[in-house]
């Protein structure tokens, strides 16, 4: 396994890729087919479970604009140095590999105030809403945009009328390009001033920095923005900056009169980094008045981040 581990080299450029690409059959081949790559249709691919690259490179070498996702660390950095080769060899190889485009990243298992959303979902969808986690089946493998259909790893195929698909997320390509961010595709920073730890002078905060326990919120952002403007204007000012104070909240409608939240806050520190002092969620037993009482606080707590980020 090992000795496995050290020769796995992922190659577009020789071997039965470059075969099939050569002699593959083009959109006659059934993935070609099942994908959607009929007459003159050339649908938007997601490979959602990378893997080896090669269905990837197939579809893109037929026209397809194709996004692969790879989970897995050490996949996803030989999937990105195949492509490099491959694009260094350029012609028609460095065309294909232009329709490529990597991402990291990982179905989830869980999600915020997950046990109070499926309680919401069974008290007033009963039988609607069928929440499959990634391990369970639910990993998207293939997104076919043209026909609206959901590939799952295990096999089923999902058709919607309107499918709402959130890929794995990481930092704006901006920071990637000013070389802000990790290998994990994130930023990281001093999470007392979000100043890059990077480049000095450059602040990043908000879902691209790694804000130790800190969930990506906009209320979070937001909490973020404020702490590093005080660090700005501390160190312009040339006094000592406040010992910071975080804050997330986030509440959610299951329905127009059924609220549920999450609230906490953080301190920091040299060790912990940003750490949660005090929280919690939104009682799992309630009665109808309290969930609509946090329904109207929900609608107050949107006016109110409205109004503070915009004005
Ligand atoms: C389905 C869903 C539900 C959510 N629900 C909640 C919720 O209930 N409460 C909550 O607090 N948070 C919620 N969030 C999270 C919240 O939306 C994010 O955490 C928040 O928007 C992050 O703010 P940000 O400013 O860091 O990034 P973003 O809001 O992503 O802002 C980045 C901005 O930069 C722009 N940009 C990118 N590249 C460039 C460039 N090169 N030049 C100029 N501009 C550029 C983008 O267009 C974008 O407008 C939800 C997120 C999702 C996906």
């Amino acid at each position: 396994m090992k000795q496995f581990a050290k020769e796995l080299r992922i190659d577009f450029v020789g071997g039965a890729v470059a075969h099939r690409l050569q002699f593959g059959g083009g959109r006659g081949q059934s993935l070609a087919k099942a994908m959607g790559l009929r007459g003159g249709k050339t649908p938007m691919i997601i490979d959602a479970t990378a893997g080896l690259g090669r269905d990837a490179f197939l579809l893109a070498s037929l026209g397809a604009q194709v996004t692969l996702i790879e989970r897995s660390e050490r996949m996803h950095s030989l999937l990105a140095q195949g492509m490099d080769r491959a694009a260094r060899e350029g012609g028609e190889l460095r065309e294909i590999i232009g329709r490529m485009s990597l991402l990291k990243g990982d179905a989830k298992d869980t999600f915020s105030k997950q046990a109070l959303f499926m309680q919401g979902w069974e008290e007033l969808y009963p039988g609607m809403i069928e929440w499959v986690s990634g391990s369970k089946g639910g990993r998207i493998d293939v997104i076919d945009v043209a026909t609206r259909s959901l590939h799952t790893e295990s096999g089923d195929t999902h058709k919607g009328d309107v499918v709402n698909f959130i890929p794995p997320q990481k930092a704006g390509v901006i920071a990637q390009h000013a070389g802000l961010t990790n290998n994990d595709g994130w930023c990281p920073v001093n999470q007392r001033t979000f100043e890059s730890k990077v480049h000095n002078d450059i602040h990043v905060i908000g879902d691209a920095s790694i804000a130790g326990s800190m969930p990506k919120s906009g209320f979070a952002a937001n909490s973020q923005g404020k702490v590093c403007a005080a660090a700005i204007v501390t160190f312009l000012r040339g006094v000592p900056m406040p010992e910071p104070s975080y804050v997330n909240t986030c509440y959610s409608l299951v329905s127009p009169d059924y609220g549920i939240s999450v609230a906490a806050v953080y301190r920091y520190s040299e060790d912990k980094g940003i750490y949660k002092t005090g929280g919690g969620v939104s009682p799992l037993i309630a009665d109808e008045k309290y969930r609509l009482w946090e329904a109207r606080y929900a609608e107050g707590w949107y006016d109110s981040i409205t109004m503070d980020v915009f004005g």
